[in-house]
């Protein structure tokens, strides 16, 4: 008899399909190693090959296994269980500092797009601070909580799907979201068609090539395996793609963004990433502040470096 765990976590949940660096767009891998099912030490997941490619240092799975039940297979996570972890002191902080650095870059308040709104409360901080806002938040069950807080229109489709207008914003923020996309490429590609010449793209993602990954992925070769620690394509926290300061620049560049201003920072689950670490809990349903999501776990062991930067279109 399988169990439910046995069968969520099955091979045939999901459509296995060869992939390629979507950032270079040609197939010069290197294999990495194994990672999830019989090749993680929990056992969590389905065993997938990873590949980095060599041209730009993008990690990710191939075959790329996308979930059949949809995003909801991944991210099914009731609201109440999301909001008894949140911190909303520590996300109105993070978000009035992000809201004055993006005015000082953008040279002035204008139109935001929040993608991966969640609760709103950066739309709401910046819909208080005078800025025009809208949000897309992939979870249905959140969209009416991040409408009713903020006060904005939010949507629930990829921003791809959403046709905004070319040039329509000052300022996009998609902060912890990157790493969770199936086609991040698709993503920046839009989000530089809508943001303005000028305008400010404010990102976040954990850095594959950081120190913990190194470690953890020497230490499986020490003990004789091919796992390898990087991402998380089929269980808890879903990082799909794994990028590095090298594969995100190449990524911006391809769509005319130029990073303005990168910040490394080692992160425990503090303040400093408190908007990562709910956004993170969001997205996966089973993670507690007791249970930290895999990239947080960097942060226990070793420490864990997010990229951001901020982006200057031309
Ligand atoms: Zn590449």
């Amino acid at each position: 008899m399988i169990s439910g765990i046995e069968m969520a976590n099955g091979r045939d949940r999901y459509r296995w399909l060869e992939q390629q660096c979507p950032i270079c767009e040609v197939s010069q891998l290197h294999r990495l190693g194994r990672r999830g099912g019989s090749a993680h030490r929990a056992g969590l997941g389905v065993e997938c090959e990873l590949w980095r490619c060599q041209r730009c240092s993008l990690i990710f799975p191939s075959p790329m296994p996308f979930p059949l039940g949809g995003l909801e297979q991944h991210y099914g996570v009731e609201a109440d269980e999301y909001f008894e972890h949140h911190q909303l002191d520590d996300k109105n902080v993070s978000a009035i500092g992000l809201l004055r650095q993006a005015e000082e870059l953008a040279g002035g308040k204008g139109k935001l797009l929040d993608i991966g709104a969640g609760r709103g409360e950066l739309l709401r901080a910046a819909r208080n601070a005078g800025w025009e806002v809208e949000g897309i938040e992939p979870s249905s069950r959140f969209t009416k909580v991040a409408a009713s807080y903020s006060g904005a229109m939010i949507r629930s489709e990829p921003v791809e799907r959403c046709g905004f207008p070319s040039g329509s914003f000052d300022c996009v923020v998609l902060g912890a979201v990157l790493e969770h996309l199936y086609n991040p490429d698709e993503t920046i590609g839009e989000i530089s068609r809508i943001l303005r010449k000028g305008g400010v793209l404010f990102l976040d993602v954990p850095n594959e090539n950081g120190l913990y990954f190194k470690i953890g992925n020497l230490y499986q070769k020490l003990r004789g395996r091919d796992w390898v620690v990087n991402t998380a394509p089929t269980f808890s926290p879903f990082h799909i793609f794994g990028f590095s300061p090298r594969s995100l620049r190449a990524l911006l560049a391809k769509h005319g963004l130029e990073p303005r201003h990168w910040r490394g920072f080692a992160a425990r689950c503090s303040r400093s990433c408190a908007r990562h670490c709910s956004l993170t809990k969001r997205f996966r349903g089973a993670c507690s502040s007791l249970r930290p999501c895999a990239a947080l776990s960097i942060g226990m062991l070793t420490r864990k470096l997010i990229i951001r930067s901020g982006c200057g279109r031309f």
